[in-house]
């Protein structure tokens, strides 16, 4: 049975002024229906870039795709920006941090709603007006009826994150794209937002991507999780697996710095030193192997010499030098006290 969306080698060049830009690398991956991915990077890993690729939002111009992104059989690097209208908003549709950049402060929160709805429905505006305001119910806005009629501005931050949501969902799509969606809000209302994704993805049987720097949601909302580093894939597996018992070392400092979350070794809590590499110039052989601590632990300068290779069995795997058999020792080591 072939995967809902599969994603396959896909790299993402950019063309810029000093050079090419290789956003995404070689990145590979499956997604089934109703399930949640959880992408995980730090700024600039290509999570983002990765996804406005699927959705068909970058610019051809000066934009360099290969590989294949096949969506429910569609081959969408092929399809026509015709075929990718009739998609998006959809079949597939994202939410985005901001909400106020995707709603238009011109119209009305209903019309929004209701014109993605009646441009791929062909309902009526008074039907339209009707969804909408349902779609407002399931969002959790309270009295959705007077609500409908209101701009933007007239709502909370956490109430546009709501409306956007029901604006992505109002077409019953089989695909969502959430990046960062809820990294601007405060704790509770991020809370109450994630709560409401989980119980609509029942609802509607959504597949999702869910793109954070944040571990914590990806503890939260993913079935499967992928870590990203400099364009690339580094780790992947299921959530158990990537949080439990990571395998590398960019993976173990993600989980290191993060308080809330329970590590599997007891490694003082600290950030990654150093920042994420140039995509313009990035650095040779393991990308991250100028903020690597375990750098000294392979051998003949391996780590900056050879690109390791994403080692999968199942799904499961990472892209490390490191011995797998003992990389869990070898992990343990940093925690001990010197
Ligand atoms: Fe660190 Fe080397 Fe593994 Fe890269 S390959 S993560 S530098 S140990
Ligand atoms: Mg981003």
């Amino acid at each position: 049975q072939k995967p809902f969306l599969s994603v396959k080698d896909l790299k993402v060049h950019f063309s810029t002024e000093d050079g090419t830009v290789k956003a995404v690398d070689g990145l590979s991956f499956d997604l089934a229906r109703g399930k949640t991915l959880g992408i995980v990077g730090e700024s600039g890993s290509g999570k983002s870039v990765t996804n406005l690729t699927i959705l068909g939002l970058h610019d051809p111009a000066r934009t360099q795709i290969d590989g294949e992104i096949v969506l429910d059989g569609k081959d969408l690097l092929t399809a026509t920006e015709r075929e990718l209208e009739r998609l998006r908003g959809n079949t597939m549709s994202m939410i985005f941090q901001d909400a106020l950049a995707s709603l238009s402060p011109y119209h009305t929160i209903g019309r929004q709603i209701g014109e993605t709805y009646r441009k791929h429905t062909g309902a009526s505006k008074k039907e339209a007006r009707a969804r909408a305001i349902e779609m407002l119910r399931k969002v959790g806005i309270p009295q959705p009826d007077m609500r409908v009629d209101d701009y933007p501005h007239q709502f909370s931050g956490g109430m546009r994150q709501r409306a956007m949501i029901a604006m992505a969902l109002v077409c019953d799509p089989e695909l969502l794209i959430a990046d960062e969606p809820t990294t601007a809000l405060d704790v509770t209302v991020q809370a109450q937002i994630m709560d409401l994704l989980k119980e609509l993805q029942q609802e509607f049987g959504t597949a999702i991507i869910f793109i954070t720097h944040d571990l914590g949601v990806i503890a939260d909302i993913a079935d499967d999780v992928l870590v990203m580093y400099g364009g690339r894939c580094v780790e992947r597996g299921t959530k158990k697996e990537v949080l439990g018992s990571p395998q590398h070392p960019y993976t173990l400092g993600l989980l290191s710095s993060m308080p809330s979350l329970e590590g599997p070794v007891d490694v003082p809590l600290s950030p990654i030193p150093g920042s994420p590499p140039s995509l313009l110039k990035p650095p040779t052989g393991c990308r991250f192997h100028p903020r690597c601590a375990f750098v000294d632990r392979v051998g003949g300068g391996r780590c900056a010499g050879e690109s390791p290779v994403l080692e999968l069995t199942g799904g499961r795997g990472s892209a490390c030098h490191l011995p797998l058999d003992r990389r869990a020792e070898i992990f343990a080591d940093l925690a001990a006290p010197r």
